[in-house]
């Protein structure tokens, strides 16, 4: 207990998981909310200062499934190894308690089990730092080696963050970490608090330096000083967690603003790119577009979707790279099937850096690199991109390691080192001598038994094994007297008398079975001994092999998404430096899936040209409700974020000047758990959009103003529309229900109106999804109202009213005094008349189908027949 209560105060905030034998027990209130938050029984265990301590453990060969539900529900654990066996403790003294020490402490952004990891997303842990005015953003994905800082302003904090989507936040610990708290809360990032001294920027150096075994980082780049204190804060709490273990990290790679498509998080949202509305990945643009077949070809995607490029020579060598893909449509499917039995690379070399590994994960960058020759080889004669070729230069030069590997390890290993058996027989010779001398003991002692058998007339004599008796020969009791006397007692030694056996052994039996258990150690010796060797092998080249799960990553990438392009009929985009916005043809990939899905409809093509020559270009676009509005404007926005992505887009044809920020406000969404009302929830984000908005920026606004009265909200959506034209000046879609907002594209130069398109036929509406230039007449909300099951009752009294309103306005009398003058019931319609009863509904009334047999049923149809 005392151990125990030394341990536990050096980790006060983490739960502890106490090593004792096969289990990871926790005591006292660790036990109390580790029961509850796994719902496992709450027992107790002796007592300390006069009251019981409670106690709950999980089994160690369980904990993996534990300690994600526990991480998942905010807990960090800190997990507390015996760090010597109990015959050792012995020796040092006969009172002696086993060593224990933490050996690791887990936290969501620490993760590097696959079972606690979601495969294809990134798990960033991100250090915040703030140095006087200025302010930086390092991540690190610790399962993958990725290393990032970069400088950010205090405004774009929370883009940044909605970008990374972090699984855990480092700030210092005072004051930060109470002018972050509402940030991590809104985006429900766990944030750990850290000391100053973490923080410190000139002790960040040196710890890079070490990491990086380097001089200086000049190398790497200039860094700032709140770069470095972020870099050297999120080392400084690896240091911490993983025990003096570092993971593999790549060398920081420097990012800034001005590189990626700026999106924030409400952007995020609205357009549902990785995530849909509720909060799913399942109907967001990632899991339509996802056709990659490898773990980290799926990271890759995800990030690409989350970070659009800014930088035209970027975007055009992946398009470069989609180009060849498509047209190379074989080579590329023969390297899509290499990828698919590529293993995750950048997860294997992790766990091994963190001793984490097991032989799967050595037979894994074996199995990755002779995929990654193959998919090398097969491109050998072939001019490729330059994104391409880079890629598949990272992939060369790994001949000595991977002959290595492929001589040293068998097809499919077991999961622990400790059981042995993944070396290959003929790699080391002292290995296969273990290896005989145990197998030919095993074989020694099946023949001992016919042996025994034959000596003492026991037919049912037996040879067994357990893990407390070892070898021992076992026969029934009613043998047991003939066995304990002369002349057998001189050759079989009693062991062991059980209600109906009795267990001997013999000189000759023990002898081989020590023989046997010291070929067997040595032989697991020497396997646990290459198995250090291989991994450091493996270790050695850990930068490269880093690189080359990054270009088969970016060969997944070009190959998977120009399998989809092709499929589903996408362009390629033209993407420059001009303010053009022409899309022809353009879908909405989301919607378009959904309807095919669903209803089998086509989805409608539309146009959109917003090309701003100097000015702005604003689209107003008007139409009923469900008439596509949102659709749209969504799609428009969703296909340059494509384009910039790099990828091909849905439409027939798409020009477009590079976009610097993407904005979106569309739908409302309540955010009553944020304590905001819905019209505040859209008022911040307009102001957002209008603050912020430059030239560069394409900005999408669905029904602004809505949320408040009439008027009101017609003024906001009037003058939200002048300040995006005359200050912003950039390229808007703009839905409204305000029809007299339609006047101002008269007035405003740039400024088109656009509807989408319907139908009137008998009193219903009918959508034909076509977008033309152009105002709506009326916005059909009756008749919508009627599509969605309005009582016809109600329908037809809300006709009432709106003819009366309508014409009231055409001839200029007061909205009040009419309404105070419409009858309350009289205009209702009278009640539906009762339904007319046929003579055929009165002979079907009696009629139960199922009841009837083939011949009544016959019967009733000619009946029925006759009736009408
Ligand atoms: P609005 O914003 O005008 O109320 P939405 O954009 O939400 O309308 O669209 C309503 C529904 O109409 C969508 O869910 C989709 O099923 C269908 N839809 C929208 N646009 C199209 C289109 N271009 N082609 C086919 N169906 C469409």
């Amino acid at each position: 207990m005392a151990q125990y209560l030394e341990i536990k105060e050096a980790h006060a905030d983490a739960l502890l998981f106490y090593r004792m034998g096969d289990f990871y027990e926790m005591f006292f209130d660790d036990a109390v909310d580790a029961a509850q938050a796994l719902d496992i029984a709450l027992t107790k265990r002796g007592k300390h200062n006069g009251n019981d301590i409670p106690m709950c453990g999980v089994p160690v060969h369980a904990a993996e499934g534990y300690l994600l539900t526990l991480i998942r529900k905010g807990f960090r654990v800190a997990v507390c190894e015996q760090m010597e066996s109990p015959a050792e403790a012995k020796k040092r003294g006969s009172k002696s308690v086993v060593r224990r020490d933490v050996v690791r402490l887990v936290t969501p952004g620490t993760l590097t089990e696959d079972a606690l990891l979601e495969a294809r997303r990134h798990n960033f842990l991100v250090a915040y730092a703030e140095v006087r005015d200025s302010a930086a953003l390092a991540w690190a994905d610790i399962s993958t080696g990725a290393f990032h800082v970069m400088t950010v302003s205090k405004q774009r904090l929370g883009p940044e963050l909605a970008r990374l989507a972090p699984s855990e936040l480092l700030v210092v610990d005072e004051p930060v970490f109470q002018t972050m708290r509402p940030l991590a809360d809104d985006f429900k990032i766990p944030l750990t608090p850290m000391g100053k001294a973490s923080f410190d920027s000139t002790g960040a150096e040196k710890r890079l330096q070490e990491l990086f075994k380097v001089g200086s980082l000049d190398g790497f780049g200039k860094f700032s000083r709140p770069e470095l204190s972020a870099m050297g804060a999120l080392i400084d709490y690896l240091e911490i967690t993983q025990k003096g273990k570092l993971p593999l990290l790549l060398p920081p790679e420097q990012d800034s603003e001005d590189r990626v498509m700026q999106i924030d998080a409400a952007t995020r949202r609205n357009l549902e790119l990785t995530r849909s509305l509720s909060g799913d990945k399942f109907g967001s643009l990632l899991s339509v577009i996802d056709r990659t077949v490898t773990p980290g070809g799926g990271r890759l995607l995800e990030q690409r979707i989350s970070s659009p490029s800014r930088k035209l020579d970027t975007i055009h060598a992946r398009l470069a790279a989609l180009d060849f893909c498509v047209e190379q449509s074989s080579l590329a499917e023969h390297l899509r099937d290499a990828l698919r039995k590529t293993p995750d690379l950048d997860r294997a070399l992790s766990r091994l850096a963190l001793d984490r590994g097991g032989p799967r994960d050595l037979t894994a960058i074996r199995n990755g690199l002779i995929q990654a020759e193959q998919i090398a080889g097969s491109t050998d004669d072939i001019e490729l991109p330059d994104l391409m070729d880079q890629a598949t230069a990272n992939l060369r030069g790994f001949d000595d390691l991977l002959g290595l590997l492929d001589a040293s390890l068998v097809a499919e290993p077991p999961l622990l080192a400790r059981d042995g058996g993944f070396i290959a027989p003929g790699f080391d010779a002292e290995l296969d001598e273990a290896r005989t001398l145990r197998d030919e003991g095993r074989s020694v002692i099946a023949g001992f038994q016919q042996k025994y058998a034959e000596h003492t007339g026991i037919t049912s004599l037996k040879i067994k094994h357990n893990n407390v008796l070892g070898y021992f020969i076992e026969t029934t009791a009613t043998h047991a007297d003939k066995m304990l006397s002369a002349p057998f007692s001189e050759t079989y030694i009693h062991r062991q008398t059980t209600a109906n056996q009795v267990r001997f052994t013999t000189v000759e039996l023990s002898e081989i079975e020590t023989r046997i258990l010291n070929a067997g150690n040595l032989a697991l010796e020497i396997e646990k001994r290459l198995y250090q060797r291989l991994s450091e092998g493996i270790l050695a080249q850990a930068a490269l092999l880093n690189q080359a799960a990054r270009g088969l990553a970016e060969l997944d990438l070009a190959t998977s998404l120009a399998d989809f392009a092709r499929g589903e009929n996408w362009c390629r985009p033209t993407v420059d430096n001009t303010r053009s916005f022409n899309i022809t043809g353009g879908r909405h990939p989301v919607v378009e899936r959904a309807l095919q899905q669903q209803s089998g409809d086509a989805f409608i093509a539309n146009d959109c040209d917003l090309t701003a020559n100097g000015g702005a270009a604003v689209w107003l676009l008007t139409g009923p409700n469900m008439a596509g509005k949102s659709t749209f404007l969504r799609q428009n926005a969703l296909i340059a974020l494509l384009a910039q992505m790099g990828s091909y887009v849905p439409a027939e044809r798409a020009e477009i000047g590079l976009v610097s920020q993407l904005f979106s406000r569309v739908g409302a969404s309540d955010d009553l758990a944020r304590g905001r009302s819905t019209f505040m929830v859209e008022m911040v984000e307009t102001a957002a959009i209008l603050n912020q908005a430059d030239e560069r920026a394409l900005v999408i606004l669905d029904e602004i103003g809505r949320g408040t009265a009439t008027y009101d909200g017609l003024s906001i959506a009037w003058a939200t529309l002048e300040h995006l034209h005359a200050t912003n000046s950039c390229r808007a879609l703009f839905a409204t229900h305000y029809h007299e907002l339609t006047a101002l594209a008269g007035s405003l130069e740039g400024v088109d109106n656009a509807t989408v398109a319907v139908k009137e036929w008998e009193g219903e509406v009918i959508f034909l999804h076509e977008v033309r230039k152009g105002a709506a007449d009326r916005s059909y909300g009756v008749q919508v109202a009627q599509l969605a099951g309005l009582p016809p009752s109600v329908v037809e009294r809300a006709r009432v009213v709106l003819e009366q309103l309508e014409q009231n306005e055409r001839e200029g009398g007061k909205q009040k005094a009419l309404i105070d003058d419409l009858p309350l019931f009289s205009a209702a319609p009278p009640p539906p008349p009762a339904p007319k009863t046929s003579a055929l509904d009165g002979m079907l009334v009696d009629v139960h189908p199922d009841e009837l047999s083939p011949r009544e049923a016959l019967d009733l149809i000619y009946k029925l027949k006759e009736a009408a």
